[in-house]
């Protein structure tokens, strides 16, 4: 019988209901099915996590929280090998990026939350308008988050809209994409066997147009963290704004990395490709556009193309196997049709690899390098999300900044240049949430990230990232020596 992948709802899986068929794109075979949610499931998930988060929140404590979250990141760590398999097998991205990078990255990221002392929940003031009295600055948790997650990096994504959340005292209702579904239910199953209360993570598989639709038109939640592209991200503040609802928004980009003429060429080659074809460019800070000094362009362009020549194609089951599939027909289409409309419009194929070892059935797209393009078209604007790099050279310092800036995203950016004082100054220059510097794609689990401009609104990770999932709440400690007996309410009150 063919799997179906249901809802995670108060501890069970649930497999009823409308269900859509789950193809791997490495291949094109028959994963199974899951289930398309409606809005009556969608509400009772919701309701769910709301009792949970009442009982739990008022029984456990940071120290408490930590604890689960420690046992949890134990037990992905046992079971990595079956997250890897699952990562690559939902996604196409090679295993070896799966077993080496996405799935430990997001153990060490479960286990900076078990242990990280910087979320301290409560602040003591006093108040110097009132002398003796004392008071507590909370970082109270939202309540119920609804988080919804894109289908690149399904399980680092699933843990950055959990663990978080639930550090800072929430429940949560995850919707994961409904093509990458698979690591993320892991996770919730793996959260029950770790000794988390049944609902404080419920799971609800589904479309963006139906379940994550009615996710976010639910009076029922406080909160909605979204990662996903900027037009959708738009649509879920719309809603948000409807409902007077605090979101976070992790969204698209079009980073640039910079090369200087002194930088360590045979380094900076290695990053530039690193940040571009990593997961077949689909990772929201892909540097998609490589911008360079014109005095070392051709260089960089011919040792760009003798690397890309030696990465393997094939299958990326396969640990040889070098570049990472598409994960959706959609995106595949997407790609194809832009380039298309570069090439129409005079745009030139300065590089295009071949896939001839690719398993047939499967969805590919070549790494790419495009040039002759200039600022203002489509390629060069928009968010490509795949294995395409376009190329601008620049020969002033302002002209690169001014390059780098010149898109309506600002989500990371990429600096190659031997001269650190140049570095910084650039760096303070960037409209961007994260700058590298003689390196790229380096996440850490302590620095908050998240994008300027169209790419998004809030951070995640760090303590800015858990504070994200807080409210401030004041309670003021009175007492008599404050004086309002007799000055304030005096104001209104005689004494008698
Ligand atoms: P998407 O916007 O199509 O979908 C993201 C999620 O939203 C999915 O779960 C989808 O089902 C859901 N969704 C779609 N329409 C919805 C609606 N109307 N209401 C509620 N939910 C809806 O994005 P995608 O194609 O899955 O992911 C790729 C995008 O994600 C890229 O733009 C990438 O840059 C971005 N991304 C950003 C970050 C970041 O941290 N900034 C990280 C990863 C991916």
């Amino acid at each position: 019988m063919d799997k179906v992948f249901g809802n995670i709802i108060n501890g069970k899986e649930e497999t009823d209901g409308e269900k859509i068929p789950l193809n791997s794109p490495v291949d094109g075979s028959l994963i199974g099915y899951i289930v398309n949610s409606g809005r009556e499931t969608v509400e009772r998930a919701i309701k769910s996590s709301r009792e949970a988060f009442i009982k739990f929140y008022a029984s456990s404590t940071i120290s408490s929280r930590q604890k689960l979250i420690g046992k949890l990141a134990d037990i992905v760590q046992e079971k990595a090998e079956t997250y890897a398999q699952l990562e690559s097998q939902n996604t196409g991205k090679t295993i070896r990026q799966s077993t080496f990078m996405d799935i430990p990255l997001a153990i060490s990221h479960i286990r900076y939350f078990a242990e990280t002392d910087e979320f301290k929940f409560q602040r003591n003031i006093t108040h110097p308008e009132y002398p003796g009295t004392e008071g507590i600055v909370q970082n109270a948790p939202m309540g119920v988050v609804a988080s919804i997650a894109p289908w690149n990096v399904p399980f680092l994504m699933a843990v950055w809209k959990v663990i978080p959340p639930v550090l800072a005292g929430n429940s949560v209702v995850i919707k994961p994409s409904h093509y990458t579904p698979l690591t993320a239910m892991e996770l919730v199953k793996d959260m029950k066997v770790a000794g988390f209360p049944d609902g404080l993570v419920n799971l609800v598989n589904g479309t963006g147009r139906t379940t994550g639709t009615y996710l976010i038109e639910s009076d029922n939640i406080d909160m909605i963290s979204f990662t996903g592209s900027t037009p959708t991200g738009s649509k879920v503040m719309e809603q948000a704004a409807k409902n007077i609802k605090k979101v976070s928004l992790e969204l698209g980009g079009k980073s640039p990395n910079i090369v200087f003429a002194d930088a360590d060429l045979d380094h900076a080659v290695k990053g530039v490709i690193f940040g571009i074809f990593l997961n077949a460019g689909q990772l929201c800070e892909s540097a998609s556009r490589l911008i360079i000094e014109e005095s070392v362009m051709d260089k960089f362009l011919e040792k760009m193309k003798t690397y890309l020549d030696s990465m393997k194609s094939g299958n990326p089951m396969e640990f040889e196997t070098d570049i990472s599939a598409i994960t959706t027909r959609e995106q595949k289409d997407k790609i194809d049709s832009l380039i298309k409309e570069t090439v129409d419009a005079g745009g030139k194929i300065f590089y295009s690899r071949n896939m001839k070892d690719a398993p047939d059935h499967g969805i590919y797209f070549p790494p790419t390098l495009l040039s002759g393009l200039h600022p203002g078209s489509r390629v060069s604007d928009e968010e490509i999300f795949g294995p395409v790099l376009t190329v601008y050279p620049f020969r002033s310092e302002e002209e690169a900044i001014e390059l780098a800036n010149g898109t309506k995203y600002g989500l990371a950016a990429g600096i190659w240049t031997r001269d650190l004082n140049r570095a910084a100054r650039i760096a303070s220059m960037i409209q961007a949430g994260t700058v590298w510097i003689n390196e790229y794609h380096l996440l850490s689990a302590a620095a908050p990230r998240g994008g300027f401009k169209k790419s998004g609104i809030g951070r995640e990770l760090g303590i800015e990232g858990i504070m994200e999932y807080t409210q401030t709440r004041h309670i003021f400690y009175g007492n008599n020596a404050s004086g309002m007996s007799d000055i304030a309410y005096g104001i209104l009150i005689k004494s008698t």
